[in-house]
């Protein structure tokens, strides 16, 4: 199998490197605009151990959404059942900073990964963390065995000088009694956990616990049940990608979680996790290349969760 992933791959980096990037990098957080465009990264991380990667896979990037899985992981260990109290498990169909949903739904977000659920999400571990900033930076430290890594002060600050569609959002969530804390400290820790980096190797290895049943892949301590795990993959594929999440599934067929920061990552269940980073954003806010390179490569690897 290692050679078959090795060379599926190598084929869908090639074809995907040789498209024309039809994507725009995104402007409204300003540091993200300083990127180079044309960086191209992939790497896979096997449940059997195999690291395979391509391109500009050991360049650290912007995680931005990606990070709400984590979140939400770390959210549902503490919380239980009780977390779908305050977040549904729908997807929303509307863009990921819309607000449009929220009056009708009276302040309870679609689901935990458009911007207005992850804020929720945020306000849970505030309420539910001694230091929210430092204990999910430590859950994350741990579960990437990255002991070094730390929020980009640079790129949070640059999201919260212009971030006002969060902060209407979250100051509307509240008017419905369904943020517990002050809006300025979630909204200050929210934009903490978008700015996190990593590289596609860093980021594929730690998304290995989701195709592994819940267990760290590299020393197989629980971090989530299996029914957990099985659950955040069912809403990844579901609401992962914004109002492209059906598109996703339809043409890729994996679980998967972007961000504005042009990565991706996606999982199949019981056999890898992949990271793809391209910074060119397509219309709906996913990765241009990245989008395709994971359709090509669930076309000729024939394995998707269908
Ligand atoms: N920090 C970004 C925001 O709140 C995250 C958006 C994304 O990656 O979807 O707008």
């Amino acid at each position: 199998m290692a050679s078959d992933y090795s060379d599926i791959l190598e084929k869908a980096y090639q074809r995907t490197k040789a498209l024309n990037d039809e994507g725009k990098l995104a402007t409204y957080i300003p540091e993200l605009a300083n990127v180079d465009p044309d960086m191209f990264g992939i790497h896979m991380t096997t449940t059997e151990g195999l690291e395979l990667g391509n391109g500009n896979y050991l360049e650290k990037f912007s995680l931005q959404s990606i990070v709400k899985v984590l979140t939400l992981t770390l959210a549902y260990k503490i919380l239980g059942e009780k977390i779908w109290g305050r977040v549904g498990v729908e997807p929303s169909g509307t863009k990921f900073d819309s607000l449009i949903l929220l009056e009708t739904n009276h302040g309870i977000p679609r689901n935990p990964f458009e911007n207005s659920g992850a804020i929720v999400i945020c306000d849970i571990l505030i309420s539910n963390l001694n230091d929210a900033n430092k204990d999910f930076l430590a859950f994350v430290r741990e579960l990437s065995n990255l002991p070094d890594l730390n929020y980009s002060e640079k790129i949070a600050s640059s999201e919260k000088a212009g971030g006002y569609r969060n902060v209407a959002m979250c100051n509307f969530i509240k008017s419905f009694g369904n943020i517990e804390n002050d809006p300025t400290e979630v909204l200050d820790f929210y934009f903490n956990i978008c700015s996190l980096e990593m590289n596609c190797q860093q980021l594929a290895q730690t998304f290995t616990f989701l195709a592994n049943g819940g267990r760290k892949l590299s020393d197989q301590k629980e971090i989530i049940s299996p029914s957990q795990s099985k659950r955040i993959n069912a809403l990844m594929l579901t609401c992962g990608f914004y109002d492209e999440s059906g598109e996703f599934a339809f043409k890729v067929g994996l679980p998967g979680k972007s961000g504005v920061g042009g990565g991706i990552v996606a999982l199949y269940p019981h056999n890898y996790a992949i990271a793809v980073w391209s910074p060119k954003l397509n219309p709906k806010g996913n990765s241009y290349k990245g989008m395709k390179f994971l359709e090509e490569l669930t076309t000729y690897s024939e394995l998707t969760i269908f």
